[in-house]
């Protein structure tokens, strides 16, 4: 997602001093329009890579939503040059008017919009249909992206669209914002060795006889105009099914094998999303197809855009992000997204948020609740990270958290609500809104009308409000009473700024949040469980007739509440706690306080049992990796470790023992270098070598060059290595590696920040590199990791003597960007 561009925040009316929920409630994001779209029928044909251009003929059925309407406003980017425009809609009976039948209509272009006038003004609710025919030469990349091999490897040339959110009217005259919804037709005419991946269903694909093909895509279900896709790209078709519903995979010839075992569980995961939400996959078909240079997935409408990356056999032992949350999540988005879309930008989360929740429900459906833990446990860090740079709500304009924060939330909210009352909601939420749109607010109402409960309140601290409750808890046991008593205060301050980008609105971080939770207290006779309401900014929990001492606490049994939590608590507790607690959460909580007790012996053991024993391998990489900090007992353990059948927590051993060092550690380093299955656990071996044993620095990256991996992760931590070490003696190896990433050309510029003059002529050079990749990198190496003063005087010495006009070009664009004070955004 990218942050909606400022035009649009011209056309939005803003209200000063509304808090933020007023301005979500009262819908101040959403863009007005005097006219409905209904269809359009997309026709492009003379692709041209080099000049990235080609000939477009769109025509637009559109009803008047206003009396009088003398004049219609598209967007269309003003790389659309428009030759002409008729109206066609007279004709009956004819799709299209011929051209000498054809009425011409005037028009005009201003910028990024182009306005049609209708022969005369249309009454309210009239229907008008024309046709633009433009020639379109595209700002690449803005909106569609024109590749050429360049030289690489497994790099085809291809064309790919990407809409969201506001990018498709650089390729068609659209409107080109979500709260309209339309159906459209795509008619391409391409060389008949590529293959046109589209929206909806294939409705026709005629070969003609000058060696192009004409293929024709039908999107018959409204959706909104940001999910409309073009894909030409020379592609093999391999065929699933979900019941009678096709599900296709398009992949390069050469990633046939792979793409099976990749995109395999697709038909099952449609299957789980279809019974969880109650409504059966909406669309005719479903299409994953991959493409060159792609930041991650689109979910296009029934035809999903996915980067090329995929896993081999081996990398499976990582458990590789692509089908652990890429495939899953772009999937749960035809429901959440497609079927159902976001009213304006700023409910962002109402995509991106179920999109990154059902992934977590499709692997606890599959592998259970502690995968399911483990999925949300990430998110949690990732939200963390995000939250401590800048605080922001949920629903927000803008708002940076709405993946991660959406994904908890969420799953907050079935916990609050449990399963039954969760789904029906969504349910409701997903059939009420069909083909439509909605906000926050409509999913409250949602709730409301499927359960008979008001969440304002949940709404307000969670998706209006920003942060999440700090609780510092203190407990104190009476022997005499057997009571317990936990005095609960919440921590969280208000810290948030006034956007001053957006107005005057200022995020709220509530003094207060309200909520259940559940303490669980451990004795020797059995667990005694106390229901709480926390609702005040201090209060105190009583837990009475214990039956003796306590032997743990959990507060917030079962991890409810989005949170953080301190609470001083005895090692014992702590241990019984990492040992007991099936929630993961709560047990890396109880890792993190015992990690810091580096001269207790019973900490020391309680993360040795959990870093050998746990039952779940996220639980034993989390111990081992802590073990780091106890070097008087950690070998043993950590080299037990090291035999797990979890490539993560070998990968947390191995790199525990890089830090604890010495020859013991060096020798199991190299054993597991040579020897381990998983490309991870090597790429940790090499850092934890060096680590260990700063002799074995040369042989060690020399090996780690030279080995490939997916995702380069062994050349990577070779890599590094050379960077943080400023080891110029690799230079040739890493020069060698220029076309195989972006990354080579990074390190070149490390290595000459840190005083290789060798290194920085070897980069200078590839600005004159024959592929045109190679060129690029070398240019972002010097805009972004060289410092500007060793950068801009070199930049401007050669620019003139430059080979090749794009690296020019490119070169003339950084120096401009060099050039500026640094700027301080956030
Ligand atoms: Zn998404």
């Amino acid at each position: 997602m990218r942050l909606p561009c400022v035009a649009l925040l011209l056309l939005v009316p803003v209200a000063a001093a509304q808090s933020n929920t007023e301005r979500m409630a009262n819908d101040t994001y959403s863009r007005s329009h005097d006219y409905d779209l209904v269809h359009q029928r997309i026709e492009l044909k003379n692709f041209d890579w080099d000049s990235t251009s080609f000939d477009g003929r769109v025509t637009t059925t559109l009803v008047a939503l206003r009396p009088g309407l003398d004049s219609v406003i598209l967007d269309a980017g003003k790389g659309l040059a428009v030759t002409r425009i008729f109206d066609v809609t007279v004709t009956v009976g004819a799709r299209h008017a011929l051209p000498q039948q054809a009425l011409p209509l005037r028009f005009s272009a201003h910028g990024d919009t182009l306005v049609v006038y209708p022969a005369r003004a249309l009454a309210f609710h009239d229907t008008l249909r024309f046709t633009v025919e433009y020639h379109a030469r595209v700002d690449n990349g803005r909106g569609l992206t024109f590749i050429r091999p360049d030289g690489l490897e497994h790099r085809p040339q291809q064309i790919w669209s990407q809409g969201e959110d506001e990018n498709n009217h650089f390729w068609f005259p659209t409107y080109d914002y979500p709260n309209d919804k339309a159906t459209w037709e795509l008619v391409a005419t391409v060389p008949a060795e590529y293959t046109v991946v589209s929206n909806g269903r294939l409705v026709a694909d005629t070969k003609a006889p000058s060696g192009t093909h004409t293929v024709t895509w039908r999107q018959d279900q409204p959706t909104s105009t940001y999910l409309a896709s073009l894909i030409v790209a020379p592609l093999v078709k391999l065929s699933d099914r979900w019941h009678t519903t096709p599900v296709d995979y398009y992949v390069y010839r050469a990633d046939s094998a792979r793409a099976r075992r990749l995109f395999g569980v697709t038909p099952d995961m449609i299957d789980v999303y279809s019974r969880l939400t109650g409504l059966p996959y909406p669309w005719p078909k479903y299409a994953q197809t991959t493409v060159a240079d792609f930041f991650g997935g689109m979910e296009n409408v029934s035809a999903t855009t996915l980067v090329d990356w995929l896993p081999d056999d081996r990398a499976y032992l990582d458990r590789p992000w692509y089908q652990w949350i890429l495939i899953p999540h772009e999937l749960a988005h035809q429901w959440f997204g497609d079927y159902v879309t976001l009213e304006n930008w700023a409910n962002m989360w109402l995509n991106e948020g179920f999109a990154e929740f059902l992934p977590g429900q499709y692997w606890r459906t599959k592998l259970g609740p502690h995968a399911e833990d483990d999925y949300y446990l990430d998110e949690y860090r990732q939200y963390r990270e995000i939250d401590q740079r800048r605080r922001m709500p949920l629903a927000a304009l803008g708002s940076n958290n709405v993946y991660p924060k959406g994904a908890l939330v969420l799953r907050m909210l079935l916990r609050y609500l449990g399963p039954e009352r969760f789904w029906a909601s969504i349910h409701l939420y997903l059939t009420r809104h069909a083909f439509g749109n909605a906000t926050s607010d409509d999913l409250r109402q949602a709730v409301l009308d499927a359960t008979g409960e008001n969440l304002a309140w949940f709404w307000e601290q969670w998706m209006y409000g920003a942060g999440h409750p700090h609780f510092a808890v203190t407990a104190a046991y009476d022997s005499t009473t057997r009571k317990l008593t936990l005095a609960v205060k919440q921590t969280q301050s208000d810290s948030g700024k006034a956007d001053t980008t957006k107005g005057t609105v200022k995020f709220q971080t509530p003094a207060t949040f309200r909520m259940p939770v559940t303490v669980r207290v451990g004795t020797s006779q059995g667990d005694v469980v106390r229901h709480a309401e926390l609702e005040a900014r201090e209060q105190t929990i009583d837990i009475v007739g214990l039956s003796g001492p306590p032997t743990m606490v959990v507060f917030d049994d079962g991890n409810t509440i989005l949170k953080e939590l301190t609470f001083d608590q005895p090692t014992s507790w702590l241990a019984t706690e990492l040992r007991r607690d099936p929630d993961l959460w709560n047990r890396g909580w109880a890792i993190e306080q015992l990690a810091k007790r580096t001269t207790d012996t019973a900490a020391a053991a309680a993360l040795a049992w959990a870093a050998t024993s746990a039952d779940y391998f996220l639980t034993r990489a989390a111990a081992a990796e802590a073990l780091a900090a106890f070097p008087a007992t950690a070998a043993a353990p950590l080299a037990a470790a090291l035999r797990d059948t979890a490539a993560q927590v070998r990968r947390a051993a191995i790199t525990a023992l890089g830090q604890l060092g010495g020859a013991r550690s060096a020798d199991l380093a190299r054993a597991t270098l040579r020897g381990d299955s998983s490309y991870e656990v090597r790429a940790a071996a090499l850092a934890a070598l060096v680590h260990a044993d700063s002799t074995a620095r040369d042989s060690a990256v020399a090996w780690g060059l030279a080995t490939a991996s997916y995702q380069d992760v062994i050349r990577e931590a070779a890599y590094r290595i050379v960077a943080q070490t400023g080891d110029s003696a690799a230079i040739p190896q890493v020069e060698a590696l220029m076309g195989t990433g972006r990354y080579p050309a990074h390190v070149l510029a490390v290595l000459a920040a840190r005083g290789s003059p060798h290194a920085f002529d070897v980069l200078t050079a590839h600005l004159d590199d024959a592929r045109a990749a190679v060129r690029r990198w070398a240019v972002e190496a010097f805009q972004f990791t060289l410092p500007r003063q060793l950068g801009v005087p070199r930049l401007q010495a050669i620019q003139s003597t430059l080979k090749y006009a794009d690296t020019k070009k490119e070169v003339g664009a950084a120096l401009e960007q060099l050039k500026k004070p640094a700027s301080d955004d956030e």
